[in-house]
């Protein structure tokens, strides 16, 4: 008998802490989790997920125009948002109950309530208290919004996946992943919508060719971009509509809606942490080592909440490493090099390993490569946006380094792709591979 209630106690069911419970439940630990809002966490009920299908739900607007290029005839066609909205909603919904019965099936117990870690070894829920031999914190990020005057009128990420109505008018906080992904669907949906960014710079950490490249087709589509300012306050009228006002002399702007996506800070607030020794960084996230363990040998934390790479897919892998290596006594640590990512942006962007500033940092000059076209089905549909391939090339191995897209479909065949670059292979060995004709992915491989 173990001297403990649980062999692990895990604070958060979301995609790192679901994956950490279920894995050490099939190892036959005696697992709990307890969730203070819903299973899934931010990917499943309020990110990815229902992003996604945003995405699509939105694209409809330019691929119904361009069907009519196609040979069509297309009725003036009418968009109704609830109708989307509940469907994304139940779809979420059922996600959420499959991530329930998952762990259900792995004999991990759900606990629907917040936690805090009292000690090394115990945690409180409620007026409960609990011991384990290991503890997870699984609690991940939350939105963080500036702090000003009427702030609170605007919404974040959390909200607007289930708004009564679309505003026609949208100011967006931010040009990361979230302003430019919402962006683009709120521009579908028929809003004006604009950016207010600090500086001019989009999606900083993507290659400059490819985010200048959105810049220039988000500004042909219509999304307006105010640069080098900040919002300095938001009131509401009488009418209900918002009269935002901006840092450095800009005219105030009346508005529907605003929207924060200035990124996301690690949900530590008040998580107990200090009972077990473990002081946070300077963002509010929790120091771990590569085995994702914190100061405290029996207290282990994985994704957002460490602040490491805000992805879900990497979440998922800590938590697989977390239990894989303390509960299937299978040690393996999660190799954070060659991570594949993509923003749904309209037209959406992905990259992989480095850009080319990375790269000429990392190893000196190195060779590029470019394939810029204009995808057969824009040329049909006479719209005129070109994608952009980027390739970065190690100028003495050939060996490819980097590698970012924009275009359609973009994110569908970097995966692919990133296993090449993962893997090291050349340049050469990509021309060695014959074109998939027709195809944008062909572009790969006839990249001069
Ligand atoms: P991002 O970090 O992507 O972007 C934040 C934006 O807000 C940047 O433009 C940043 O400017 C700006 N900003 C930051 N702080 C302030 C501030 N105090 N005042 C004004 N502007 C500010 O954050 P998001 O909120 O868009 O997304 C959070 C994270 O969630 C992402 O980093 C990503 O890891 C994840 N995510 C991933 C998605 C995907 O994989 N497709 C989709 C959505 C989210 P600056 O560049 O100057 O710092």
């Amino acid at each position: 008998m173990s001297e403990f209630d649980y062999d692990l106690f895990v604070i958060g069911a979301g995609s790192g802490g679901v994956r950490a419970s279920r894995v050490a439940g099939a190892y036959g630990a005696k697992v709990a989790v307890a969730e203070e809002y819903r299973v899934g966490g931010t990917c499943v009920i309020r990110g990815c997920v229902p992003k996604k299908m945003l995405v699509y739900g939105a694209h409809f607007a330019e691929d119904l125009t361009d069907a009519r290029r196609f040979g069509w005839k297309v009725p003036d066609c009418e968009f109704v948002w609830p109708v989307l909205r509940d469907n994304v909603l139940e779809v979420v919904k059922r996600i959420e109950g499959s991530y329930g019965t998952t762990l259900a099936n792995n004999n991990v117990q759900f606990i629907g309530e917040r936690a805090v870690v009292t000690g090394p070894n115990s945690v409180r829920v409620g007026q409960t208290d609990y011991t384990a031999g290991k503890i997870l914190v699984a609690t991940g990020a939350t939105p963080d919004v500036p702090d000003f005057p009427g702030a609170e009128f605007g919404i974040t990420s959390n909200e607007v996946f289930e708004l009564e109505t679309l505003p026609k008018r949208i100011i967006i906080a931010g040009a990361g992943y979230i302003a430019n992904e919402f962006a683009g669907i709120f521009h579908e949906f028929g809003a004006h919508v604009t950016l207010v960014n600090r500086t001019d710079v989009i999606l900083r950490q993507y290659e400059q060719q490819i985010r200048e490249r959105l810049l220039a087709i988000s500004i042909a589509k219509g999304i307006e971009f105010k640069f080098h300012t900040v919002m300095e306050k938001i009131e509401r009228q009488e009418d209900g509509t918002l009269k935002v006002y901006f840092a450095g002399g800009f005219d105030p702007v009346e508005t529907d809606m605003v929207l924060f996506a200035t990124g996301r800070r690690p949900n530590t607030d008040g998580l107990g942490l200090e009972s077990a020794g473990i002081h946070l960084d300077k963002r509010g996230a929790i120091p771990v080592d590569d085995d994702s363990k914190t100061v405290c040998d029996s207290i282990y934390a994985v994704g957002d909440v460490t602040n490491r790479v805000q992805l879900t897919p990497v979440a998922i892998r800590e938590g697989q490493a977390f239990a894989d290596t303390i509960f299937g006594k299978k040690p393996w640590r999660v190799d954070y090099g060659c991570i594949p990512s993509a923003v749904f942006s309209n037209p959406p962007m992905a990259g992989v390993g480095l850009t080319e500033t990375e790269a000429n940092m990392k190893y000196g000059n190195c060779k590029t490569y470019t394939a810029d076209f204009r995808p057969m089905k824009n040329v049909l549909a006479d719209r005129d946006e070109r994608a952009l391939y980027k390739m970065i090339v190690h100028s003495e191995t050939e060996v490819v380094l980097g590698l970012h897209m924009i275009g359609p479909d973009a994110p569908e065949i970097l995966q692919a792709a990133a296993i090449a670059v993962k893997a090291k292979l050349t340049k050469q060995q990509f021309d060695e591979t014959v074109a998939l004709h027709p195809s944008m992915a062909e572009e790969l491989v006839l990249m001069r």
